[in-house]
């Protein structure tokens, strides 16, 4: 099917202020040069430990950040600088739903008037009325009783919260919704709800999702292709199926060896116990910047970075082993 977002050699550096004069010493650079796309209609799991710069890259791709460096596509479409005022259609078709549902709503603002906003900005429907009813059908949609309409954020739990950004993500029926984390901050027993709604959604309204987690074992049944970020660097992009039968790169290897077996009959793997801490990213590693933690390291990897390479179908690794 067709891509529906594509990112080359995306790079979003955040500059490090010090001294009385805040002058840039150096720059955090928290994406340093990904590149990836995502087809219409599936999901996209990227996944990385805290820190790799996932979800910056998940705000750089919506355009909540500006991207440093690189070009980011939209239904073909070059939206890399795009002023804030071409981006209007753009901040209709992409959506984020935010990991913590507890400071991602306005705490004054009514479910109503959070759900109805972006109905009235975008001119969706001519009567207050109509969009109002419109987001009570909405909520009754994620599963909430569209009387929450009158209610404030505090009166709701976690899990309910998350079904109302959830629900304020899908009013402007978007395209791509960018999920930030969106079940990591809630009680185990109620992932599995929302995640079965995501799922659910994502057939009724048509919708291609970016899955950002830390965790495998979230998107592992969630994703159609997966992508593994390490240090502001895609190590891998794959298939679920081919990733988590073959992993190509020594870093998701080593995730994988961390996700404890789903049947008693797969395959037990030798946990790979990665050496040192990640590398800060303001100074990350010369050459693979995994070099300073992979079990495999050679002479070569700590000078020349290796490309992202297609090694067999839709299977994408940058590894000087592959
Ligand atoms: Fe390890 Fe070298 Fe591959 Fe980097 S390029 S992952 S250091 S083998
Ligand atoms: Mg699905």
């Amino acid at each position: 099917s067709e891509k529906i977002l594509e990112v080359k050699n995306l790079k979003k550096y955040f500059p490090i202020k010090a001294g009385v004069l805040q002058r840039t010493k150096g720059h955090i650079k928290a994406v340093d040069g990904i590149d990836f796309f995502i087809r219409k209609g599936e999901t996209f799991g990227l996944v990385g430990e805290s820190g790799c710069g996932k979800s910056t890259a998940g705000r750089t791709i919506t355009r909540l950040y500006e991207p440093t460096e690189g070009e980011i596509f939209f239904e073909g479409e070059n939206i890399t600088s795009k002023k804030e005022r071409h981006l209007f259609n753009l901040r209709r078709n992409m959506q984020m739903v935010f990991q913590d549902p507890y400071s991602s709503l306005n705490p004054r603002k009514t479910v109503g008037t959070t759900l109805i906003e972006p109905l009235k900005v975008h001119r969706m429907y001519k009567t207050h009325k109509e969009c109002r009813e419109y987001a009570q059908s909405i909520l009754e949609r994620v599963g909430l009783n569209p009387s929450f309409i009158n209610r404030y954020p505090h009166e709701f739990s976690g899990g309910q919260r998350q079904r109302i950004g959830i629900a304020r993500s899908l009013v402007l029926n978007p395209k791509l919704i960018v999920g930030d984390e969106p079940v990591s901050a809630l009680d185990v027993s109620i992932q599995s709800q929302v995640l079965n709604l995501l799922n659910d959604l994502q057939d009724e309204f048509d919708l291609t999702y970016l899955f950002i987690a830390h965790d495998l074992s979230v998107v592992k049944h969630f994703s159609d292709r997966i992508g593994v970020m390490y240090l502001g660097n895609m190590s891998e992009v794959a298939n679920k199926k081919d990733l988590y039968d073959e992993p190509l790169h020594p870093y998701t290897q080593a995730l994988l060896s961390a996700v404890p077996r789903s049947h008693p009959r797969e395959v037990k793997k030798e946990r790979i116990l990665l050496k040192g801490d990640i590398p800060s990213p303001a100074n990350p590693p010369t050459g693979c910047v995994f070099h300073t933690r992979c079990p495999f390291v050679m002479d070569h990897c700590k000078e020349v970075t290796p490309e992202m390479k297609e090694v067999r179908p839709n299977h994408f690794v940058a590894c000087h082993l592959h």
